[in-house]
């Protein structure tokens, strides 16, 4: 059987609990076995998740609520579902537990922070000369800025120096957590990735590499080496 990737859900619409397209197809191109992994409120089901699926991707969404990093809301800050925010925090703390790999991309890459202590900044207006990065592209898989990765980590081993990427977020990492190592940044010094060196596959992106794959083939090779680490673990 192929790798188990779990997918955790992205958010709630409508009552539907939902994953964008792009994510499954990038899994299954990739050559996992794509799962959907629903928010439920149990312990329980969690340590399921966690001992049934062999990698995990967390996606894109909305806001985090601030009270789980310790913060009040700020200006600026998006909408926001607390029972999601704590189910996916839960299951992250569970992943890394398991030192099982694990790809967050975007609000993932948020929650992966959070899940370590870290606090996030609720609007990219707190940070005076940020650029753009909520692009105003007519199509996803557009570049919009570039992001330099720090020698010696993994992404720097993938992408090398750099790295143009798309950018869909207002929101970004302010303090880093426990463990997270920061190897990628736009120019404006904005934290756009971060990896946990001490675990075998742990990457975070605020980009969206799942939008860039039919344009930019080097985006594969972020699918292909958590694959990859997946299949080793
Ligand atoms: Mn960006």
């Amino acid at each position: 059987m192929k790798a188990k990737i779990g997918i955790v859900i992205c958010g709630m619409e409508n009552n539907r609990q939902f994953v964008t397209n792009s994510y499954i197809r990038a899994v299954h191109k990739a050559g996992g076995l794509p799962i959907l992994l629903p928010m439920v409120r149990s312990d329980t089901v969690i340590s399921d998740y966690t001992t049934l699926c062999d990698g995990f991707l967390f996606c894109g969404g909305n806001d985090v609520t601030p009270l789980l990093f310790g913060e009040e809301p700020r200006k600026g800050i998006g909408e926001t579902d607390i029972t999601l925010d704590i189910f996916q925090i839960r299951l992250m703390k569970a992943v890394l537990k398991s030192k099982k790999p694990l790809l967050a991309i975007c609000r993932g890459m948020q929650v992966l922070n959070i899940a370590c202590g870290g606090s996030i900044y609720h609007d990219l207006s707190e940070v005076p000369d940020a650029i753009n990065h909520m692009q105003t592209s007519t199509t996803r898989k557009d570049v919009s800025h570039r992001v330099a990765f720090e020698p010696g980590s993994r992404l720097h081993r993938l992408f090398g120096d750099f790295a143009y990427t798309n950018s869909f977020h207002h929101q970004a990492i302010n303090i880093p957590g426990e463990d997270i190592v920061v190897t990628g940044k736009t120019g404006d010094d904005i934290i756009e990735a971060i990896e946990i060196p001490t675990l075998s596959f742990a990457v975070g992106v605020q980009w969206h590499p799942e939008s860039m794959l039919q344009k930019n083939g080097k985006m594969w090779q972020l699918f292909h080496a958590f694959l990859l680490a997946v299949r080793a673990y």
